[in-house]
């Protein structure tokens, strides 16, 4: 059988599973909000258009509207400033091969339940390749933290002083970007960045490093808890917008059972 073949029979005969990362796209799921002075993000929007009724007598429909950076979403290299040039940078651009590929996923959530400003830094990168070895080149990585079992204000868990939630430091971002040669980062929370993440070096630093160097984010995963810590196939394809930064998407990963 080819490659192809035994995938097919797999998925037919339920031994490898698809597992949904996504959550529904609702006006209510939090959107990442800036300080005040700075343009904002917009929440998913939706009006019926007609619904079998005198506006369309056979068919219903929704017109919807949101930010690229709504819901569970991907992250561009033309996001970040540090990766405006960056070639094949928007979602358009980037090729499809980049958006399916092995994920690694590494499992946070004790620390983030300790405690919410957790940073994963190159030494728990290192504790986990001891156990299920080196990140293959190409890999997405994601960080589980259980973060999408949150719902209302403890997801963006909003202080005066702005939100907390956990988050890579920046040698971790630049380990697995100049070391590991990764394909993107994934998080559970609202940002690819710590809540404050503003206030490491460089502010916001897997933003500006994996965007920098032409790499891919995903936020606001969900159910990174039934993922193995390797093995399992991530499909990511954001929608085609000309010149788009990011979009909302559907994230699926094929997971062996
Ligand atoms: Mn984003």
């Amino acid at each position: 059988m080819t490659a192809l073949q035994k995938l097919a029979t797999g998925l037919a005969a339920g031994t490898i599973r698809v597992v949904d990362l996504t959550h529904t796209l609702d006006p209510d799921f939090p959107v990442i909000v800036l300080p005040p002075e700075f343009g904002q993000c917009a929440r998913f929007r939706m009006e019926e258009v007609s619904a079998y009724d005198h506006r369309g007598p056979a068919w219903k429909w929704h017109n919807i509207s949101m930010s690229e950076h709504t819901g569970t979403h991907f992250d561009a290299p033309s996001h970040w400033i540090s990766g405006r040039d960056v070639p094949l940078g928007s979602v358009d651009e980037i090729p499809p091969e980049r958006f399916v590929g092995s994920v690694c996923v590494i499992d946070c959530s004790d620390q983030a339940e300790a405690d919410a400003d957790f940073l994963l830094n190159p030494g728990h990168i290192a504790e986990w390749e001891a156990t299920h070895g080196q990140i293959p080149p190409g890999a997405w990585v994601l960080m589980r933290t259980d973060w999408s079992k949150r719902s209302g204000a403890a997801y963006l868990n909003m202080h005066e002083e702005g939100p907390h939630s956990p988050g890579p430091a920046a040698e971790a971002i630049r380990f697995l970007v100049e070391q590991r040669d990764i394909t993107g980062f994934g998080t559970e929370t609202v940002g690819t960045d710590a809540g404050q993440g503003m206030h490491l070096s460089p502010p916001y630093p897997a933003h500006y490093i994996l965007h920098g160097a032409g790499k891919y984010g995903l936020q606001c995963l969900a159910n990174l808890s039934e993922l193995p810590p390797t093995g399992a196939i991530l499909m990511a394809a954001p929608l085609k917008i000309k010149n788009g930064t990011g979009s909302p998407l559907r994230v699926l990963a094929m997971v062996e059972t």
